[in-house]
């Protein structure tokens, strides 16, 4: 009989064979690492401490594949914090996951519209196209693009107006003051809120886009791509400071 707890590397999972019902942790490796998933436990085995067992099993292996450890699962970090002892496995940076996210607010001009985001933006950086520069009447935007569902609005509601001239970008400003606040690109399920707008936000740009627009040169040595990155659906194409 095979051991009750392996690793199946076909389907990407630790499991624990209980009787004949399997409980596991999906996983996703890479040399010298590992992501843990998720975690499921059948609930024909609820209330046996068959999770606990899967889980310390699991950080055990870990231990023995000598890999640095990533967890998503909700599941295994709960885990962690009651077994601190795995926390050594934790790839650098990895624990900072613990901590709940960051969020920043951002309010239009006369403070009747307000947002928040959490978390990190996936993209940070400059936008040079001529539909920012005509509509914030500024030679560039400096963008933060956040996934849709961490940013929220959390006063004024009704007092945001929207203007789109493409399927791309919903431009989001207050009725009463006429400040932009955000930007919403549906088809990228991203929302770029104005960087300069988020209160203790730290601007990290990594990229220029849109760069074959500009009206202002930026020489500071990050990319400047001609429109966008190929992950934002763009020629990827970069150009000359
Ligand atoms: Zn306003
Ligand atoms: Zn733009």
């Amino acid at each position: 009989m095979a051991e009750p707890f392996h690793d199946n590397e076909a389907q990407e999972r630790f499991e624990l064979d209980v009787d004949g019902v399997i409980a596991f942790v999906t996983y996703r490796k890479s040399p010298g690492a590992i992501t843990l998933v998720h975690t499921e436990v059948p609930s024909a085995l609820g209330g046996r401490g068959i999770g606990s067992k899967l889980g310390r099993a699991t950080l055990e292996a870990v231990r023995a594949q000598g890999r640095k450890l990533t967890v998503e699962c909700d599941f295994i970090r709960n885990f962690m914090k009651k077994n601190p002892e795995y926390n050594d496995l934790l790839a650098e940076g990895a624990d900072a996951q613990d901590e709940p996210a960051a969020s920043y607010k951002a309010s239009c001009f006369c403070g009747a519209v307000e947002v928040e985001v959490t978390g990190k933006p996936v993209f940070a950086g400059f936008c040079h196209c001529a539909d920012c520069q005509a509509w914030s009447a500024a030679p560039v935007n400096a963008f933060s693009l956040w996934k849709s569902d961490s940013v929220r609005v959390t006063k004024g509601d009704g007092e945001i107006g929207t203007f789109n001239k493409t399927e791309h970008s919903y431009r989001k400003f207050c009725k009463t003051c006429g400040g932009h606040v955000m930007t919403d690109h549906p088809r990228m399920r991203l929302v770029d809120v104005y960087a300069n707008l988020l209160k203790g936000y730290e601007h990290t740009p990594t990229l220029h886009v849109n760069y074959e627009s500009k009206t202002l040169s930026v020489k500071d040595g990050l990319p400047k791509y001609r429109d966008l990155p190929s992950e934002l659906g763009g020629s990827g194409e970069k150009l000359p400071d």
